[in-house]
């Protein structure tokens, strides 16, 4: 029998926002959904997940995405709840700052995370956020970052400017179609 949750015909995608804390997570996926249909906000839980729905053009078509964003919190009290985020993930940002390398850092311990409990490589692309600041990183060292974690792409993001972000998120959306073709 069918789930009437269960809607096929949909493009519904889950996908992850991590990274260390005030790297920009919650305000880059704010910007993105500011027409905002559903929002579930769990401090206690330390995940909030956005909805969105994404009209972009793949292959010539027009077609509608719904993007899921889990935007999960980075406190340690919140650790044993991180497998069940990360379960059945369709695609995952890691953000890190610009302006703080540690940030990058930050990312490998992420990765390893994830892949606990994914048991198989999901598109991912990088944010480096905050790019309407003033920093120092150089494209060699994001590409090489953005290795390291299995992203097949990296944007130098703003959530303050906007500049980026809809396009990180349309990359996303057609990677995973891509995928899933
Ligand atoms: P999170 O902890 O990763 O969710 O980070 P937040 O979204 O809460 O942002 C942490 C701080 O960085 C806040 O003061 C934001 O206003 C600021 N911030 C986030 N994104 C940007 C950005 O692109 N540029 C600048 N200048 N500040 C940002
Ligand atoms: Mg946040």
């Amino acid at each position: 029998m069918e789930d009437a949750t269960d809607d096929t015909s949909g493009l519904k995608f889950k996908v992850l926002v991590l990274g260390d804390w005030a790297v920009g997570k919650t305000s880059l996926v704010r910007h993105f959904v500011e027409k905002k249909f559903y929002e579930d906000y769990l401090p206690t839980l330390g995940v909030n997940i956005l909805v969105k729905d994404f009209p972009m053009e793949f292959r010539g078509e027009e077609v509608t995405v719904t993007f899921a964003l889990w935007d999960v919190a980075g406190q340690e009290v919140f650790r044993p709840l991180l497998p069940t985020y990360h379960k059945s993930a369709s695609g995952i940002y890691f953000v890190a700052d610009l302006t703080r390398l540690q940030s990058f850092e930050s990312l490998e311990l992420w990765h390893r995370d994830v892949y606990r409990t994914l048991d198989h490589p999901v598109p991912t692309i990088l944010l480096a956020n905050k790019c309407d600041l003033d920093y120092w990183v150089d494209e060699s060292f994001l590409a090489e970052s953005a290795e390291q974690i299995g992203a097949f792409s990296y944007f130098k993001t703003s959530a303050n400017t906007g500049e980026n972000v809809a396009e990180a998120f349309e990359a996303m959306a057609t990677r995973i179609l891509e995928e899933m073709e």
